[in-house]
C-alpha cells in the first residue's frame, strides 16, 4: 500500500479529507495484520474522490487475481454476510442486468457515435466474457481479458497486449477506472490503437456528514475490528444501509476503503480524460433501475485527439 497527497485525477493539492478505514476482507486479501486507517479525500478543483491509500500492484494482483472466486468468496462474506453465494455468482452474469446494461450503452452510443462506427471492430477492455458489447454493435467484437473465461458467442477474446496494436474503431472501458490505483497513469499507457472510447463508471457519491480528518492516524492499524467483529460487521451494515438506501453517511457510520479507490463525478471523468490527451465528445450522469434498486453511471464518449 501507499498513500498519495494529490488528486490523483487532476494533480491538485487541495483536498477534504474524512476519516476512513479499508474493509476487513480487503485487509486479509491484502495480508495485512489488520484493516488500516486512511482518508476519503475529496479534490476542491474538480471534485474527484478517492481514498488516499492506493493499493500496490502486488496488492491489486491478490486481490483481482481470483476475483470472486472461492477464497474471495469465502473471505468477504465473513466480513460482509450480506454478500451472499448468490450475489457473488450473480454479478455479471444476470440475463436482466446484462439486458440493461447493453441497452442504455446503445441508447447512449446511437446519440452521439457516428453511425459508420456500429459496422467497425469493438473491444471491451476487462469485459469478463465480452456479454455486455450490445449486439448492434461492432461486425467485429473482442474482449481483452487476463482471466481464462471462454468468451461469449460471437466475441473473440484477446489476452495479451501485443494484439490490442490491431487497431479498433471503438473501446469499452466499462467499471474498470473506478479500481485503478492509478487511473491517469492507465489511461497515458493504455496502448490500444482506437478510434472512440466509450468509458463507464458508477456514480457512488453518497453526502457525508461526517466531521473533516486531519489524517494524523493515517497507516495506522484498526486493530479493533479483527477483535471485535460483531460490533464491526453491526456498525458496517448500518454504514451500508444508509448509503445504499438514502445516498448519506451520517457521523457514526465507517467509511470503508472497500473495491472501489475513486468515485467519479462527471466533471472528473471528464477532467481525466482531457489530461490524458482525449477529446471529450460527451459524459452524461444516468440513473439505472435495475432488479437491485436504482443507481446511476457515468457514461463519457472521447476520441483520441492525436
Ligand atoms: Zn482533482
Amino acid at each position: 500500500m501507499y498513500f498519495v497527497d494529490r488528486c490523483v485525477v487532476c494533480d491538485s493539492g487541495t483536498l477534504a479529507r474524512w476519516p476512513a478505514v479499508t474493509s476487513p476482507f480487503v485487509a486479509e486479501i491484502a495480508q495485512w495484520p489488520a484493516p488500516v486507517r486512511c482518508c476519503l479525500a475529496e479534490c476542491a478543483t474538480c471534485g474527484h474522490r478517492f481514498f488516499d491509500l492506493r493499493l500496490d500492484d502486488a496488492e491489486m494482483g491478490k486481490l483481482y487475481g481470483r476475483y470472486r472466486g472461492d477464497d474471495y468468496f469465502a473471505t468477504r462474506h465473513r466480513w460482509e454476510p450480506w454478500y451472499t453465494r448468490a450475489v457473488n455468482d450473480g454479478i455479471g452474469h444476470d440475463p436482466a442486468e446484462i439486458a440493461l446494461r447493453r441497452g442504455y450503452v446503445l441508447d447512449f452510443l446511437r446519440k452521439h457515435l457516428p453511425p459508420k462506427v456500429f459496422s467497425g471492430a469493438v473491444l471491451d477492455y476487462g469485459g469478463d466474457k465480452g456479454q455486455f458489447i450490445p449486439p448492434e454493435l461492432g461486425a467485429e467484437k473482442y474482449v481483452y481479458e487476463v482471466s481464462d473465461q471462454p468468451p461469449a458467442e460471437g466475441v473473440a477474446r484477446l489476452t495479451d497486449k501485443e494484439s490490442l496494436q490491431r487497431g479498433f474503431d471503438l473501446v469499452m472501458l466499462c467499471h474498470v477506472l473506478e479500481h485503478m490505483s492509478e487511473p491517469y497513469k492507465f489511461l497515458r499507457e493504455l496502448n490500444v490503437r482506437a478510434g472512440w472510447m466509450y468509458a463507464e463508471v458508477p456514480l457512488e457519491r453518497p453526502r457525508l456528514l461526517k466531521l473533516h480528518a486531519d489524517g494524523a492516524s493515517r497507516g495506522a492499524p484498526a486493530a479493533w475490528i479483527p477483535r471485535a467483529r460483531p460490533l464491526w460487521l453491526g456498525l458496517d451494515f448500518y454504514s451500508t444501509i444508509f448509503r445504499v438506501k438514502l445516498g448519506l453517511l451520517p457521523p457514526l457510520a465507517p467509511i470503508k476503503l472497500h473495491e472501489h479507490l475513486n468515485f467519479f463525478s462527471r466533471a472528473s471523468l471528464r477532467k481525466l480524460f482531457e489530461r490524458a490527451g482525449f477529446s471529450v465528445e460527451a459524459c452524461e450522469e444516468g440513473a439505472v433501475a435495475g432488479a437491485s434498486g436504482i443507481s446511476g453511471v457515468v457514461k463519457l464518449l472521447a476520441r483520441s485527439s492525436a
